[in-house]
């Protein structure tokens, strides 16, 4: 896999934002908190899904690695791919740190399907739908990635008051936990709409659970209330 130039569906300033993170990505207190708590929450509704042991997973935006190396501790052959290289470098040096076996490369996700199309048993995208110009684009790469039968694993924020409140205003404005300009309201993705754009891309829905924060407790849990971040299951009919 060659690191490639960025294609039309990169938008520049959001992987600067991230690259800028890049080296808070292991600080379980720092920027990176919230991904730090919800990483085993995420990681439990995926093996309910499709067992990791032995399977071939792709972590596509996959930053730092957090859910990277979580998933080839459970047992699986990962490779995660992003745009920003100094998140890949600091995701690099901490697997070599944990003795995590993870394959990371920077390039795009739609180039990796041209290259490696139906090799993947488990596809994530998680946080990163957001971020893109186009995620519709996104998501067909992943599919086009997954194997006949493989599951695919899509998580972002939903896009309605209340998840503006919590997710921007609560968590980048009163709660500081997360840098201001983390999101742009406007890219948040209603449930509705990632449905339909799943079912474009020839996918099926399968589950979809709420990831919910309780700022008393200062915990995260999944539930069925999808009003702010969310992860959606499917599969890729076999
Ligand atoms: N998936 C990780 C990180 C989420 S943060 C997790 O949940 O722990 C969003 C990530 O998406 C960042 O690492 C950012 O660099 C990446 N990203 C943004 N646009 C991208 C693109 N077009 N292609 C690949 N990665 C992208």
């Amino acid at each position: 896999m060659k690191a490639q130039e960025p294609t039309g569906n990169v938008d520049p300033d959001e992987i600067r934002k991230f690259a800028k993170m890049a080296d808070k990505w292991w600080d379980p207190d720092g920027e990176m908190k919230p991904l730090h708590q919800i990483n085993p929450l995420r990681l439990r509704f995926i093996e309910k899904h499709s067992p990791l042991t032995g399977s071939k997973a792709l972590d596509v935006g996959c930053g730092g690695g957090l859910l990277s190396e979580a998933m080839a501790m459970a047992g699986a052959e990962v490779t995660g791919i992003d745009m920003a290289e100094a998140s890949l470098d600091v995701a690099e040096s901490h697997a070599a740190e944990s003795g995590a076996t993870v394959q990371y490369a920077r390039i795009p996700v739609e180039e990796l399907a041209a290259e490696l199309p139906e090799q993947f048993d488990v596809v994530t995208c998680m946080e990163m739908l957001e971020h893109v110009p186009d995620p519709t684009s996104v998501i067909h790469a992943c599919a086009r990635l997954a194997r006949p039968g493989g599951k695919l694993f899509f998580s972002t924020l939903n896009r309605n008051p209340k998840a503006f409140a919590l997710a921007i205003v609560g968590a980048e404005y009163i709660l500081g936990m997360l840098p201001r300009g983390t999101h742009d309201y406007s890219k948040f993705i209603k449930p509705s709409e990632l449905d339909r754009w799943i079912r474009d891309a020839g996918l099926e829905l399968t589950d979809i659970t709420g990831i919910h924060y309780n700022p008393l407790l200062q915990q995260y849990k999944l539930a069925d209330n999808v009003d702010v971040n969310y992860i959606m299951a499917c599969v890729k009919p076999a």
